[in-house]
């Protein structure tokens, strides 16, 4: 027997397969070590073959196989040709993102317990042999771990023991359940008629991805539990994604109490083991629901019926380290090997996804109502410039404070969300503008009054607080913009006796903080919670009456054509945060710009209009998904080499432009707007694209242009143009 096996190392000079000898009993998909080129590498099996390809005298044995059972399922041989094709990576790139790292690092005898027991059988040990004597009597009590009899007796002896037949070694794999089973069982909601159409029309399409379109509160996710249990009761598996585990203990806790030990939650904030553990009983058949973030996409479950990515208009589905892969991508793989639907949902759907669904190319559902029938919370418009005018200097509009007081002295809860975190955005010399920045990573620094040190945000460096500015020595060190610290400091000021929560990345530390400050607001420890984006999606906090967005100008003037976008699904969703139960909700939205048409259509709850307006705009100005953003990033220690690697990148693509001048809108070379992160520079070919006819070619460019010491990637309509 000979098995074909793609060697564990993402280059492409090894990216084939190499075949082995290998015992009979061989299962595809184990993972094996093999020699190769002079060393013992890992390696998987992707196949098994009776005869070689080539002479039979020259092929190498297997040196050991060490998985039990195979640890990738077969669909992954599949997903691995299209994931290298479509991203360019190396075939052992894509088959590592179906293995938990924790596994490929060879952790994992870590997860299994040795014992050691009795055999039974006579054997003879000298009288002066004591430790093997004393083990050998402890062991007759009762099986023992095997590290402490090893501990206590010595290793020698009690190998010695099992040389001789008395005694043997077995594992045991440990199990640690990640979060206890809270609240016992849920029965399943009976649906409202409109859960019942969702459910049947998705049922009924023959349509491969379907979104669903719902308010906020509009009942969604029992629609996904629904189809769910459907796909279970029918012996198939589910995976289920959200985009930020920690966000969503409410929603964990609900699938735990629907599902029981069927539902393994894979999420980075279980230790290694506990991870393994989850992954494993989704391996074994005894999980049949993977819930998690992005990488729970790869989820080793055979049998899928159904994929659902909750939120999907969440920029976290596209990763961010190689392969640059889109979850939905990747998804839409899963749901075609399997021969199941994926379920897209969202209260505010991505662009591209609405058209999709708007042409017939993806079913569309659509929630209007909320479940409880309460209306949408009220959205009121502050302008700041007229704050401004009356001299208010507080970053708190007159109608939020009016509010709040309102809020607060009828004992409800309030969110105030802004953007930053940090006291305040930058420190500025008024004197001759110097503005203090990071020196590894060319961006302005924040000021952090807790600590009293100016932060950056990208590498996480700290500097003292300069006293003077030290460029000029001026004495006149402004703080300009706002952050949450600022804001909570306001807010002391204005309500002594308000509880305050602030949830960011400051506060938030360890592997509970997002849910500890979570439960605790909800627990109404406190009156007033602000917060970064992190508090626009999780909980649902009934008695939250008020939600506060300061500044929701912020991401609306970023130049990315995505702006408008993004500034209307985060008023929508951080909205969606007010009045869920009882009493009817209010939002005060601040901003300088009240006429931006983004916001009238947020205000108004109006996503058709929004949608088609912006439509009409990005298919006039050519942006995505009416041509194509790629970027071609460059980013290395040395300036010198990371230029010649850009020009290398530049000149080819100029090629293509000059062989296809119709497909290119746009073509240049630059910095990134962020010259350096961490100590590295950062140089880009940027290009818009009217189709993606020679993304593939892009893609071999940047392989081309790599080096071990120079980093050269491909993005695709990036989230963060930094
Ligand atoms: P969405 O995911 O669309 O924001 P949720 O699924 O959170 O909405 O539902 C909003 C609220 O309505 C939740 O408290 C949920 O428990 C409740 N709910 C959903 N479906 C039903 C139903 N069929 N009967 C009763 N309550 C329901
Ligand atoms: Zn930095």
């Amino acid at each position: 027997m000979y098995a074909r096996v793609i060697v564990d190392i993402a280059h492409s000079q090894t990216d084939r397969v190499f075949e082995y000898s290998c015992p009979d009993d061989m299962a595809v998909g184990c993972r094996v070590k093999v020699p190769f080129g002079g060393r013992i590498v890992e390696g998987f099996v992707i196949g098994l073959c009776d005869t070689p390809s080539f002479a039979a005298e020259k092929i190498k044995p297997v040196s050991e196989v060490y998985d039990e059972q195979p640890a990738l399922v077969p669909e992954c041989f599949s997903l691995m040709e299209g994931i290298a094709r479509r991203y360019r990576v190396p075939r052992a790139a894509s088959l590592r993102l179906f293995l938990p790292s924790e596994m490929r690092l060879g952790k994992v005898s870590e997860v299994y317990r040795k014992y050691l027991r009795f055999t039974g059988a006579e054997g003879e040990i000298r009288a002066s042999a004591k430790k093997q004597l004393a083990a050998l009597d402890e062991l007759k009590g009762g099986d023992k771990p095997y590290t402490a009899m090893c501990e206590r007796h010595s290793r020698s002896a009690i190998n010695a023991l099992v040389g001789k037949g008395l005694a043997e070694v077995y594992k045991v794999r440990r199990n640690r359940t990640p979060i206890p089973a809270d609240g016992g069982e849920e029965a399943a909601k009976t649906l409202t008629p409109a859960q019942t159409a969702a459910v049947e029309y998705i049922e009924k399409s023959d349509k491969r991805v379907q979104l669903i379109h719902g308010v906020t509160g509009s009942g969604k996710t029992e629609i996904y539990l629904t189809l769910i249990a459907r796909q279970l009761a029918a012996g198939r598996s589910a995976i289920f994604l959200v985009p930020e585990i920690s966000l969503t203990p409410q929603m964990l806790g609900q699938l735990r109490r629907r599902f029981g030990a069927q539902a393994a939650i894979l999420h980075s904030g279980l230790s290694a083991g506990e991870r393994f553990d989850e992954w494993w009983r989704l391996r074994s058949g005894e999980a049949k629901i993977a819930i998690g973030a992005r990488s729970a996409i790869f989820a080793p479950l055979e049998n899928i019926g159904v994929i659902i990515i909750d939120e999907e208009h969440d920029s976290s589905y596209n990763s961010e380290t190689a392969p640059r892969y889109s979850t939905a991508d990747i998804a839409k793989m899963r749901a075609e090997y399997n021969g199941c639907k994926l379920i897209l949902g969202s209260a505010t759907p991505s662009v591209e996804s609405y058209i999709e669904a708007s042409e017939g190319r993806y079913g569309l559902v659509t929630l209007t109502e909320r479940i409880n029938g309460k209306p949408m919370p009220e959205i009121l418009i502050a302008d700041m410039r007229r704050e401004v005018r009356r001299g208010n200097p507080s970053n708190l509009s007159a109608m939020l404070r009016a509010e709040l007081d309102e809020a607060l002295s009828t004992g409800n809860q309030a969110i105030i969300f802004l953007n930053r975190r940090g006291y305040s955005q930058t420190v500025i010399c008024t004197d001759c503008g110097y503005v203090a920045k990071c020196e590894n990573c060319d961006v302005s620094l924040t000021y952090h009054s807790e600590e009293n040190c100016l932060k950056c945000h990208y590498c996480g460096a700290k500097y003292r607080m300069p006293s003077a500015c030290p460029e000029c020595g001026g004495r006149h060190l402004r703080y300009s913009g706002t952050g949450t610290q600022r804001v909570v400091a306001e807010l002391k000021e204005l309500y002594p006796s308000a509880r305050i929560l602030r949830m960011d990345n400051d506060t938030v530390t360890g592997k509970d903080g997002h849910y500890k400050i979570l439960k605790s607001f909800a627990d109404r420890e406190a009156d007033i919670l602000v917060g970064t984006q992190m508090i626009a999606k999780g909980h649902d906090f009934p008695s939250v009456t008020l939600v506060g967005i300061l500044d929701a100008d912020m991401s609306l003037h970023f130049s990315d054509y995505r702006s408008g976008e993004r500034t209307f699904q985060l008023i929508t969703q951080v909205a969606g945060r007010s009045g869920r139960a009882g009493a009817k909700g209010r939002v005060v939205l601040q901003t300088y710009s009240p006429e931006n048409y983004i916001l009238r259509y947020a205000v108004a709850y109006d996503y058709r209009g929004f949608f088609e307006n912006e439509v009409k705009m990005r298919k006039a100005a050519l942006f995505p998904p009416y041509s194509l953003i790629c970027r071609v990033m460059v980013v290395a220690e040395r300036d010198d080499e990371a230029i010649e690697a850009l020009r290398e990148a530049y000149t080819a693509v100029e090629k293509l432009r000059a062989a296809s001048p119709q497909e290119f809108i746009f073509l240049n070379k630059m910095h990134s707007p962020i010259k350096k992160i961490q100590g590295k520079v950062r140089y880009q070919v940027l290009m818009r694209l009217r189709t993606k006819a020679l993304l593939s070619d892009i893609y071999d460019i940047a392989v081309a242009a790599s080096k071990p010491s120079v980093l050269v990637y491909v993005e695709e309509n990036p989230a963060n143009l930094s």
